[in-house]
């Protein structure tokens, strides 16, 4: 490797260690408590896909760079060089890490894998050898952050066309704007996705509940978070936060986006509003009797895939099961419970990835498809997109029988008007 990039990448490599960082690259005793918990090795049985391994990668180059004992004794220390070959290994270890974080909950010292393969990340991007379409999505998304005011006139009309059928959803007050748009005063934000599904079943239910509420111009999802660049992660999130600070809102409602969720909860820690996900919203709504649903609407065994992001990395547990509890009959819980829930395998930027990974993607899930079989389920519930994407690749491939549902869009169709 050209000397002059191996330093500009030591200094990326520099710039992410911080006390937890560096507690992080000092602790892993190699006691192999996480050997079965990535569900990619659970899968494929392959050494590299340890997550103990994945982070040794980038462990050793900094003991080569950052510890004494490696730079003069690079042997005795397990040092490895920075070399063309050393980024080959980290590509593959970081972009089929899904940053599920289930072999963090296995860690005795809670060694966050997902957060040290964030220095591969940066480390590749500033090789310019991360995925190129996760980076040409974020910079698609960060340009058209740049120049609102030539979409918002459009991005109107689009809403004004979708509000028949939120009407319909919500048998409900027609001649009210349906989906209000940049409301100042409004309590609740709403972040969607593009694309109906993710705006009509979630403006019914504000409506049902009555809520002050108003849509983003922007979408949730933030593929600078997928491709592990700080900077353009950050200028995603900052419009919402800026839009949100302008409206002078009282909350954030994140839609069924589990990174989108995850990362805008922790960054936004500090702001005047809170950030919720559109399934606590609802849950809260049922809570205080703001909506009521149709009982029972789903016959037969029914299941819930907890999405990493927002239930082991986002504490959201308990509301999706309170909802389902109403709407279904016969409501099973998969095993093992929410908290070691098997990742579907989507998610980190991989479904973005599309056909190119389809086959590693069904390969190193399928300890998720024998997990969902076990249920008995015909119906798959789950509350965020990439979640669901993969799931329908799932059934597809496993042929596991199932029909693959939004919670959110399952509560629309249950309201009573
Ligand atoms: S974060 Fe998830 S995908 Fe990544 S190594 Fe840990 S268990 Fe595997
Ligand atoms: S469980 Fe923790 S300490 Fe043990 S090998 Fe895995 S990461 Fe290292």
């Amino acid at each position: 490797m050209d000397p002059q990039m191996q330093q500009d990448l030591l200094k990326l490599f520099r710039s992410k260690l911080d006390r937890n960082m560096r507690l992080y690259l000092e602790t892993c005793t190699r006691c192999g408590v996480c050997t079965e918990a990535c569900h990619v090795y659970a899968s494929l049985g392959q050494t590299r896909y340890l997550a103990a391994y994945r982070h040794e990668l980038v462990r050793r180059i900094y003991k080569k760079y950052f510890k004494t004992r490696g730079k003069w004794w690079p042997s005795l220390g397990e040092a490895k060089e920075l070399s063309a070959g050393a980024l080959d290994e980290l590509k593959e270890a970081a972009y089929s890490c899904t940053g599920c974080r289930r072999c963090m909950v296995y860690c005795p010292f809670g060694i966050d894998t997902q957060m040290i393969l964030s220095i591969a990340k940066l480390l590749l991007i500033g090789a310019h050898t991360e995925p190129e379409i996760l980076t040409m999505l974020a910079d698609m998304s960060v340009a058209k952050g740049e120049s609102l005011e030539l979409f918002k006139e459009s991005y109107k009309t689009g809403m004004k066309n979708l509000e028949a059928e939120v009407l319909k959803k919500w048998k409900s007050e027609a001649g009210r704007t349906a989906i209000p748009i940049d409301v100042p005063g409004a309590d609740l934000l709403y972040v969607a996705l593009a694309g109906a599904h993710s705006i009509v079943p979630a403006a019914a239910v504000f409506n049902a509940a009555k809520e002050n509420w108003t849509q983003s111009f922007f979408e949730a999802v933030n593929f600078g978070a997928f491709v592990g660049d700080p900077l353009k992660t950050k200028l995603i999130m900052d419009r919402i936060v800026n839009e949100a600070k302008r409206l002078q809102v009282k909350e954030i409602c994140i839609c069924e986006c589990g990174t989108a969720f995850r990362i805008m909860k922790q960054w936004a820690a500090k702001q005047p509003f809170k950030v919720s996900s559109i399934t606590e919203v609802q849950a809260r709504y049922l809570r205080e009797g703001r909506i009521q649903l149709d009982h029972k609407t789903i016959n037969g065994p029914v299941t819930y895939h907890d999405p990493c992001q927002i239930a082991r990395n986002g504490g959201v547990i308990d509301e999706p099961r309170a909802i389902l509890r109403q709407l279904a009959n016969d409501f099973r819980e998969m095993a093992p419970e929410p908290q070691y829930n098997w990742f579907c395998g989507g998610g980190g930027g991989l479904v973005a990835l599309g056909e190119e990974n389809l086959d590693f993607r069904m390969k190193s899930s399928r300890v998720k498809a024998d997990q969902i079989k076990a249920t008995g389920a015909k119906v798959l519930v789950t509350a965020c997109e990439n979640c669901h994407s993969q799931l329908n690749h799932l059934n597809d491939h496993y042929k596991l029988g199932v029909e693959v549902k939004f919670l959110s869009s399952l509560v629309a169709d249950a309201l009573v008007p």
